[in-house]
C-alpha cells in the first residue's frame, strides 16, 4: 500500500505490506470484471513519478495515498465475467501489487501469446520495457548498419535490449552501467562491443572519446580435467596453476584428459578499449544529467538522441541543467522524447519478432527476481541505487 506523496529518494517505508480480508474476491454481478491471481510484478522507474503529487499528472495518474500500488504484471485469470477472458488465461498488463486483483475495467490487460518462453519475460523482454527498447530504437533512432550507438543504464530492463537490437542491426555498441559486474554482463552476455562503469570515470567526456591500447597480464589459469576412469575423475576436481598437469592432480600414471582451461585473468593479449573516438551517431538516453551533457559534445553530424528516461533526475527537487544543447544546432542533431504508450500499435509486431529472437537464442535477457510481496518495496526503491542487475521483478506466486 502506498502511504503518502513523497519528495526526494523513495524509501521502503513509503509503502507498507498489509494483510486484509476486505478485498473483494467475488466478481460483482452484472460487471465485466476479471479476478487475477498475480504471478509476477515489475518494478519500473516511472513508478517514482507516481509517488509525487502533480497538479496535472504528465502521462500516468499519481498513486492514491492509502491505496494499493499498481503497475505492470503478469497473472492468471481465476474468475471472469468478461467475454474476452476466461478462467486459466495468462495475461499481462496493469494490475495491483497484491496476491489477487479484481480488475473491474480490464482494457489494460492482454492475453499472453507465447507460453514456450519464461512467463516472467512478459514483464520484461516481451513486455513494456521490451516494447520501449524496440520502438524507441527502431522508430526514434532511425538506425543504420555500422552506426555508432551509445546506451546508458545499459544493463537494465530497457538498456540490455537496446544494445542487442543495435547489434542485430550491425551497429557498433557501447554501454555504461554502474558496476563492474554489470559491465561484464554487457560485454560477455549481451554482446556489447565495449562498456564502462560510469561511477569509476572521473571524466565522462574522456570515457566516451577513449581509444586505448592495453596489454593485460596473465595471472593464473584454472584447469578442468577428467581421468581415465570415472572414479579417478572424482578425485581430480579442478586445480589452479597452468603448470599443473592433469595426471598429477589425480595421482594416476596415465594422463588424464584435459577438458578445458579457463583463464582467470583478463587474458594475455593486447586489447583495444575503444568508445567513440569518431563520435556517436545514436544515443539512447536513460539517465540524463552529466551523462547527457558529455554525450551531446561527442555526437556526430546528423546524430539522433532518443529521450527515453532521465533516472538521475527523478529524485531531485531541482533537476540539473543541460549545458551543451547548442550541439543540437551545431551538429544538426535530432533529439526526440517518446512514451512507450505512443507505440502500443506496434506491440503485435514487436512480440512476434522478439519472441522469435529469444527462442533462437539471438537475444539474452537477465532478470533480477525477488520472491514475496514483502520484498517488493525494497526492490522498487533499489532501482534508484542501481541494486538491480537486469530486469527487476517480484515473484508473487509461481505459475
Ligand atoms: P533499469 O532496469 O535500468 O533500472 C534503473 C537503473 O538506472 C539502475 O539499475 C541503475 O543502473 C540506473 N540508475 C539509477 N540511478 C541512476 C543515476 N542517478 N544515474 C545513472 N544511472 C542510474 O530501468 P529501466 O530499464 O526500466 O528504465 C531505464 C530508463 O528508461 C528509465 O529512465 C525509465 O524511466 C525509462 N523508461 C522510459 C519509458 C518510456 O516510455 N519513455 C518506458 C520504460 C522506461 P546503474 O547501476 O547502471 O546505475
Amino acid at each position: 500500500v502506498f502511504k503518502d506523496f513523497i519528495t526526494g529518494f523513495p524509501k521502503e517505508s513509503d509503502m507498507e505490506v498489509v494483510t486484509t480480508d476486505k478485498v473483494r474476491l467475488k466478481i460483482p454481478e452484472g460487471s465485466t470484471a476479471v479476478l487475477l491471481k498475480n504471478l509476477y510484478l515489475s518494478c519500473d522507474p516511472y513508478m517514482r513519478w507516481r509517488m509525487t503529487m502533480h497538479d496535472e499528472p504528465p502521462c500516468i495518474p499519481d498513486f492514491v495515498p492509502g491505496s494499493v500500488v499498481t503497475g505492470d504484471g503478469v497473472g492468471e485469470v481465476v474468475d471472469s465475467s468478461n467475454p474476452d477472458f476466461k478462467v486459466g488465461d495468462l495475461v499481462r498488463g496493469i494490475t495491483g501489487w497484491e496476491e489477487y486483483s479484481l480488475i473491474t475495467a480490464p482494457k489494460m490487460l492482454s492475453k499472453i501469446r507465447y507460453t514456450d518462453v519464461p512467463l516472467s519475460y512478459y514483464t520484461g523482454v516481451l513486455g513494456m520495457p521490451g516494447l520501449t527498447a524496440y520502438a524507441g530504437f527502431h522508430e526514434i533512432c532511425s538506425p543504420k548498419n555500422g552506426e555508432y550507438v551509445f546506451v546508458s543504464a545499459a544493463s537494465g530492463a530497457v538498456g540490455q535490449l537496446v544494445g542487442q537490437f543495435a547489434k542485430l542491426m550491425g551497429c557498433y555498441v557501447v554501454g555504461s552501467a554502474g558496476s563492474d559486474e554489470k559491465v561484464n554482463l554487457l560485454k560477455n552476455k549481451f554482446g556489447f562491443d565495449e562498456a564502462f562503469n560510469y561511477k569509476e570515470e572521473p571524466d565522462l567526456n574522456a570515457a566516451l572519446k577513449r581509444d586505448l591500447k592495453k596489454r593485460f597480464r596473465l595471472v593464473k589459469k584454472k584447469v578442468f580435467a577428467r581421468a581415465t576412469t570415472p572414479e579417478k575423475t572424482d578425485q581430480i576436481g579442478t586445480s589452479s596453476g597452468i603448470s599443473v598437469e592433469a595426471r598429477h592432480m589425480c595421482g594416476c600414471k596415465q594422463p588424464a584428459r584435459i577438458l578445458s582451461t579457463i583463464s582467470l585473468s583478463s587474458g594475455d593479449r593486447r586489447s583495444v578499449i575503444r568508445s567513440f573516438p569518431e563520435g556517436i551517431d545514436i544515443y539512447f538516453e536513460n539517465v540524463g544529467g552529466p551523462m547527457l551533457d558529455a554525450v551531446l559534445s561527442n555526437m556526430r553530424k546528423h546524430g539522433r538522441i532518443a529521450m527515453c528516461g532521465m533516472i538521475s533526475q527523478y529524485n531531485l527537487d531541482k533537476p540539473e541543467g543541460v549545458h551543451n544543447l547548442f550541439y543540437l544546432i551545431a551538429k544538426s542533431i535530432r533529439m526526440e522524447g517518446f512514451l512507450v504508450s505512443d507505440f502500443i500499435h506496434k506491440y503485435p509486431q514487436f512480440e512476434e519478432i522478439t519472441a522469435q529472437y529469444v527462442k533462437d537464442g539471438k537475444i539474452n535477457y537477465v532478470e533480477d527476481k525477488v520472491v514475496g510481496l514483502e520484498n517488493a518495496p525494497a526492490a522498487l526503491v533499489g532501482l534508484f541505487a542501481g541494486h538491480n542487475v537486469g530486469r527487476q521483478l517480484v515473484v508473487v506466486s509461481h505459475e
